[in-house]
């Protein structure tokens, strides 16, 4: 099954890379993907899933929480800030900070809980105009304004451009990391989640290569 042969690639591409087993986080995106489809990975056993859109999210993931228990679920797709309180009650963890406008909110909503999902900040690394996320060279002042903010990203995330060898994106990203102290990067989908690990990824994105193909293109 898909779920194995995933979990049977990212093993062999820590092993690769010299990472250590299982340090590397599959996260299963299920976004507009058939219920059966995602019942089907979670009576497997799976528990960490990825959506992109909160209105569906909320729809789907309560009432299977309460027949699968405990799921981790991560956001992934661009979050309105109008959006970002149910955000934070919903989801373990946000991948797309992406604006100073979202950080505010956040913090104020950490503080206002007295909590906060795990917090990645989205780099736009290949400077796409029509591409969310923080231009490279605004990522390390952004951090430092968070940071002012009581608000303590833990991570990177990126989708690197469509037509372009990843590779380079997922080093330059990791060197941001780094520079920055921060642990976590959120970087490779289905097409390209071996070169991610091998670049250090700790958490891959992967949807059609567990699901089979969305039902429609995005
Ligand atoms: C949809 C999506 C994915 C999964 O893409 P696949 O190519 O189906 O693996 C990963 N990351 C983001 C941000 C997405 O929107």
């Amino acid at each position: 099954m898909a779920l194995a042969d995933i979990a049977g690639r990212m093993r062999a591409a820590e092993a690769l890379g010299g990472r250590a087993p299982g340090s590397v986080r599959l996260i299963a995106v299920s976004k507009v993907q058939p219920l059966n489809r995602v019942e089907a990975v979670l009576a497997e056993g799976h528990r960490l899933f990825g959506e992109n859109y909160v209105q569906e999210a909320l729809g789907k993931w309560p009432a299977l929480r309460d027949r699968f228990g405990p799921v981790q679920l991560h956001m992934i797709g661009p979050l309105q800030t109008n959006k970002a309180k149910v955000a934070v009650e919903l989801f373990d963890a946000i991948h797309t900070l992406d604006r100073p406008s979202l950080a505010q909110k956040l913090a104020g909503l950490a503080q206002a809980r007295g909590a906060s999902p795990q917090v990645f900040v989205q780099v736009n690394t290949g400077q796409e105009p029509q591409k969310a996320g923080i231009l490279p060279a605004d990522l390390d002042g952004f951090l430092k304004d968070c940071r002012a903010m009581d608000l303590a990203p833990t991570g990177l995330m990126c989708i690197p451009p469509e037509a372009e060898d990843p590779a380079p994106h997922f080093a330059m990203l990791a060197a941001m990391a780094a520079r920055n102290g921060l642990s976590g990067l959120s970087m490779g989908m289905s097409s390209d989640f071996e070169t991610a690990i091998a670049h250090g990824a700790t958490h891959i994105r992967v949807g059609s290569a567990i699901f089979g193909a969305r039902t429609y293109p995005r």
